[in-house]
């Protein structure tokens, strides 16, 4: 039912086997906006060892909206409770309907999926400085992250749609590390969206690749190595595109969904269920309230 953009492009599937990533842990997370307890510890050891190494520089700010820790984390600092492991490559639609559907202005939103699928790896400001002393996921850089690659869908949605938008209409492209590859786009504002421009912008979104091989049996098997969960889901946008594929919004919930037949209308059988009993309830009501219609006074008998 998807239209490829391209005669070059890889039947569905052909080439998920090719990539491999480790299974990924479900853990509770809580957003933390300030040093508390152990993670105000480690945050002075961090901020020490920084003005040792670097005097006269700007002092570390803990990252703007927080980051995502294990739950009770800051206050013991014990590492998780709960670890559950997990394959996203059997989750791979939800996990980017999920994304698709997240609001990345919402700090809550953005915590409700981590504690589903895991933090995704995007890092912090100060994680590329000292991992081993702060490896936790900054808030407003996975909130950049989404929002990204949100606005990428949706500039592909307008042209999809063939719908001129302008990119300042559809993408918010400032992002850390971003600017620098897409500066044709944002030296104009007015800047159309076009196919290449959004070739351009996606290959700034979806790579780098890591090629490794594993052994099986007496042979080298080539793999594509993806590291973290966001390698993942930029993977699932990749393919997105270049299928030719469009989110449909549910005629029940409202919610964008992914649809697996052309005529399909609801994102699960349960919302159509229920959408049609709710259509059922409704015709019986206004049958009722009709039939139920107080009957003719019987003419009054004449004295
Ligand atoms: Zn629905």
């Amino acid at each position: 039912m998807t239209t490829p953009l391209s005669k070059f492009v890889l039947p569905e599937g052909a080439w998920q086997p090719l990539y491999e990533i480790a299974p990924q842990a479900r853990n509770a997370y809580e957003i933390v906006t300030a040093p508390v307890g152990v993670a105000a510890a480690r945050w002075t050891q961090l901020c020490e060892a920084y003005a040792a190494q670097r005097p006269g520089r700007v002092p570390l700010m803990w990252p703007r909206q927080g980051v995502f820790m294990w739950k009770g984390y800051a206050a013991t600092g014990t590492g998780p409770a709960v670890v559950e492991l997990y394959d996203p490559r059997e989750h791979r639609e939800a996990i980017w309907t999920e994304v698709r559907n997240l609001d990345p202005d919402q700090p809550d939103d953005l915590l409700r999926f981590v504690n589903h699928w895991g933090v995704l790896g995007v890092g912090n400001p100060i994680m590329a400085w000292r991992q081993d002393l702060f490896p936790f996921d900054s808030v407003a850089v996975m909130a950049d992250w989404v929002r990204m690659r949100q606005g990428v869908l949706s500039a592909y949605q307008a042209l999809r749609l063939r719908r001129p938008r302008r990119w300042a209409e559809v993408a918010n492209l400032l992002g850390p590390g971003f600017e620098a590859g897409v500066r044709s786009i944002l030296q104009n504002p007015e800047a159309m969206v076009t196919w290449p421009l959004l070739a351009e912008a996606l290959n700034h979104l979806v790579g780098p690749l890591r090629h490794h091989v594993t052994a099986e049996g007496t042979h080298l098997r080539p793999v594509y190595a993806l590291r973290f969960l966001a390698d993942f889901i930029n993977l699932e946008l990749w393919q997105h595109v270049t299928l030719g594929k469009d989110f449909r919004r549910c005629a029940g919930c409202q919610d964008a969904f992914l649809p697996a037949r052309p005529n399909q209308d609801y994102h699960s059988e349960a919302c159509g269920n229920k959408a049609r009993q709710r259509a059922w309830r409704d015709r019986q009501r206004t049958q009722r309230t009709s039939s139920r219609r107080p009957p003719r006074r019987p003419a009054r008998p004449k004295s």
